[in-house]
């Protein structure tokens, strides 16, 4: 089980010691004064000047008292951190109070010391770089990784962080931290290839905790990955071209066999496969690289809504569902249209497969102001939930048999995933086993352009 590093109970140590109750300590002079009236009365008294011996008993208590009174302003203010003069009376409890208060505070502070010295030394031994500032945005502490990975040095402590890293999507992310909950990963000098993750977290008063790792191999290993998958899909092109265009013209040949025929129908249906896999595998690396897609075009829905409509109703001639159509919302997207396009008819098309004919199908837009939301509803045959956190996984299928029978490539709902996540939207799913699906692909604020905005 994890224990934390045990923080000293300092506030219990205030506990162990109590103070000495003064009226003891008084006693003790109250004792004094009267022996020392009844030592000058008895004299007084026994020359003939009792009240003269009553008045020269209390000035020397008064002198004594005077003297520790300066005995004790001595000590507080030429060597504090002195063992006390050694007084009875009054004073005496008082320096000792004094004194032992201290001793406790003194201790207090030594095993705070030594908790920040020991998470600093662990902070300095950490490999992940550590950099604070204040909440003027400039540089307070860092730690030796921090230096390794971002050059910086003794002389950039004051800095403004955002003069020693540069990279425009850091001073966005610093700007907004909200924007990415995750963090950020940035390619840290143009020249070299370092990339490191950068998390940003808020604390105290706008002063601000930057975490970062190099991720420079991971990331390397992550585009050899994708590189050759990229490589791999455009390979199979051609050759499942001209395979295709056999196969096409063998097939319509009159003279073919049966036999032949079933045959070549088949292949057809495998290379029809292939391509599709293929396409998507090609369409995934380009989401997964983030490269050419312009993601700024104003898509008007009513439009690509019936289109996406009239894709389903011809695919949808051989499992005979109802579909609906249901818009409720005046507002257009912002993004790009042809992922979005592919995006949502993944989600149509996955309904229209994984519902059992004669279901009913509902694609829905529609905002609440601060969403917008695409909607697909089936009555189908629904998602166990313990598969949900793994549905937009490349290749993971609930039924892998049932989705191969039905055509699927496995990639529908990652390729899905990344077109969301590249107009900072998600993917909800909300299924009952043997019920139905409602797949909801939410857009931010952002992503919603209203015509009076124009
Ligand atoms: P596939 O090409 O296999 O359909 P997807 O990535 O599109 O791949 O979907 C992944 C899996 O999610 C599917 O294999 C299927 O098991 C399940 N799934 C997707 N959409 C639905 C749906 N509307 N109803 C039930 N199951 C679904």
């Amino acid at each position: 089980m994890y224990e934390p590093y045990p923080v000293p109970k300092l506030a219990n140590e205030h506990k162990k010691f109590r103070y000495s109750s003064l009226w003891t300590f008084a006693k003790q002079d109250l004792r004094l004064l009267a022996f020392f009236i009844v030592v000058g009365g008895l004299i007084g008294f026994g020359l003939g000047y009792f009240w003269i011996g009553i008045g020269i008993a209390f000035a020397l208590f008064f002198a004594m008292q005077l003297r520790s009174l300066y005995l004790v302003n001595d000590w507080i203010s030429n060597r504090p951190y002195d063992v006390p003069p050694n007084l009875n009376g009054i004073w005496g409890a008082l320096l000792f109070n004094v004194y032992r208060a201290q001793r406790q505070e003194r201790i207090v502070q030594s095993e705070m010391v030594s908790l920040i010295d020991r998470t600093q030394s662990s902070l300095m031994a950490l490999s992940e770089a550590i950099i604070m500032t204040d909440d003027l945005q400039q540089i307070d502490w860092w730690n030796p990784a921090a230096e390794h990975l971002f050059g910086i040095q003794a002389l950039d402590r004051g800095r403004n962080i955002l003069t020693i890293i540069r990279q425009p999507d850091f001073v966005e992310y610093f700007k907004n931290v909200d924007q990415a909950p995750d963090g950020i990963k940035i390619k840290l000098a143009s020249d070299d290839n370092t990339y490191a993750q950068i998390k940003l977290t808020h604390f105290g008063n706008e002063s601000c905790l930057l975490v970062a790792h190099d991720i420079t191999r991971m990331r390397n290993l992550e585009q050899m990955r994708s590189d050759f998958v990229d490589n791999i899909s455009h390979e199979l092109r051609t050759p499942l071209t001209v395979l295709s265009g056999y196969i096409e013209t063998f097939k319509d040949q009159e003279d073919i066999s049966p036999r032949w025929k079933r045959a070549f129908d088949q292949m057809q249906s495998q290379t029809k496969r292939m391509n599709a896999l293929v396409n998507d595998l090609l369409l995934l690396s380009r989401l997964e690289n983030d490269k050419q897609i312009a993601k700024n075009q104003i898509i008007e829905m009513p439009s690509l809504m019936n289109h996406l409509f009239d894709d389903a109703q011809a695919y949808n001639t051989d499992y005979g569902h109802t579909l609906n159509l249901d818009i409720d919302s005046h507002c257009e997207l912002i993004g790009s249209d042809m992922e979005l396009a592919s995006a949502f008819s993944n989600l149509i098309t996955n309904a229209i497969k994984y519902t059992p004919k004669g279901g009913t199908i509902t694609i829905g837009w529609h905002d609440d102001g601060e969403h917008g939301y695409f909607s697909v509803e089936d009555t189908g045959i629904g998602i166990d939930p313990k598969h949900l956190p793994r549905l937009t996984e490349r290749f993971y299928r609930v039924d892998s048999a049932r989705s191969r029978a039905t055509g699927g490539t496995g990639l529908g709902l990652a390729i899905v995933k990344h077109v969301l996540m590249q107009h900072g939207g998600h993917l909800e799913i909300e299924s009952k086993e043997n019920q139905g699906s409602t797949f909801i692909a939410v857009f931010p604020k952002e992503r919603l352009y209203r015509l009076s905005e124009a």
